[in-house]
């Protein structure tokens, strides 16, 4: 960065320029029709935290009283960021402890009986705490659904690429609604796909009936980010420009995430493999092979975790959530019998 005599001035309110590109290019693809004709409003942020922070102000401030929804369960901070915003929210059904899956017939009903007009706040991919995401077909239901409510979709994006190993299966279910023609909001984050974790770097984007509409919606951003943090910081802003910009860095970024992606389905696999191979209980234990990204809901409940971690020394979230980032093949045999012991 030196001999290419960067400097570390302030960057412009809306973020670094080549980001603002790329980022948005990743999550719709180059030629999606909403870069094209200028319908998006892509501001940098303080990666996914500090983007969903920015849209919760923009909710506040354009649309009062209007709701946000969101699963339930969900990733701990969606509560606090929204609280934070003064935006009023409540849950859908998301979860199902029957199957280990998603409780998809609550899903719709929950999202069909909000008040017309609420933001509903979905993961893109890799659903977190559950690992459970919708099929593409259910994707295309819940988009009805919100069509037919008037409700405005709300994308949180921090795993794309990590579940699938591909970038674009990740993005679908943000391109299929935008294909509709709708107008929403995406928040992104690259801690985990790049790493970047302590860089805070990530993006909203509001997808935009009209150019003209977008250029002001990135105004109001820019208003809202002004005084809460004056302007983004710039390295990892850059980083992300300078690998997805040079074509042999973006590819061995691709591959890379491919590797990981690849190594947490192995991973499940094996699990899959010991507990069916010692669990005489006749339990279908499929919803590991189902859910997808670093996080797997195992169905273990508060009192089955807390056996998890005295008798087994298996230290894990009291939701029953476990990283399959942290385990080693060496370690799923372990892990299995564990599990089985605290489920009967
Ligand atoms: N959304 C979800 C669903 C997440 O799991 C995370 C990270 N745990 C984030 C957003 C935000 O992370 P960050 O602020 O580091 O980008």
């Amino acid at each position: 960065m030196i001999e290419r005599g960067e400097n570390k001035e302030y960057l412009p309110i809306e973020g670094l320029a080549a980001f603002n590109k790329v980022t948005a290019e990743l999550l719709f693809g180059a030629d999606n029709p909403v870069i094209k004709q200028q319908r998006l409003a892509t501001v940098q942020g303080l990666s996914g935290t500090g983007s969903l922070r920015l849209a919760g102000a923009f909710i506040e401030r354009y649309f009062p009283g209007a709701k946000v929804l969101i699963s339930s369960p969900t990733w701990g901070n969606h509560k606090n960021i929204f609280n934070d915003s003064r935006v009023p929210w409540s849950e859908y059904r998301y979860y199902d402890p029957k199957t280990v899956g998603l409780d998809f017939e609550g899903m719709i009903a929950d999202i069909k009986a909000a008040p017309e007009g609420s933001f509903v706040l979905l993961h893109g991919c890799a659903h977190n705490p559950t690992g459970i995401d919708p099929t593409p077909e259910q994707w295309e239901k819940i988009a009805d659904v919100i069509q037919e409510k008037n409700h405005i979709p709300f994308f949180d994006v921090a795993y794309q690429g990590f579940a699938s190993g591909s970038l674009d299966t990740d993005a679908a279910s943000v391109r299929l609604f935008a294909a509709r023609g709708l107008e929403l909001l995406v928040a992104q984050s690259y801690s985990k796909n790049l790493g970047l974790y302590a860089e805070r770097i990530g993006a909203i984007n509001v997808v935009c009936a009209s150019s003209d509409a977008a250029t002001r919606v990135k105004s109001q951003l820019k208003r809202i980010a002004r005084p809460m943090y004056s302007n983004p910081p710039i390295h990892g802003a850059r980083i992300v420009a300078n690998v997805v910009g040079d074509p042999a860095l973006f590819n061995e970024w691709k591959a890379e995430m491919e590797m990981m992606a690849g190594r947490i389905k192995g991973v499940r696999q094996k699990l899959y493999d010991n507990l069916t191979a010692t669990d005489k209980s006749g339990k279908d234990w499929s919803f590991i092979l189902k859910q997808i990204g670093m996080f797997s809901f195992t169905g273990l409940n508060k009192a089955q975790t807390e056996n998890m971690t005295n008798k087994w020394h298996v230290y894990m979230t009291k939701d029953g959530r476990i990283s399959l980032a942290g385990l080693s093949l060496a370690k799923c045999e372990y892990l299995s019998d564990a599990i089985i012991d605290s489920y009967h």
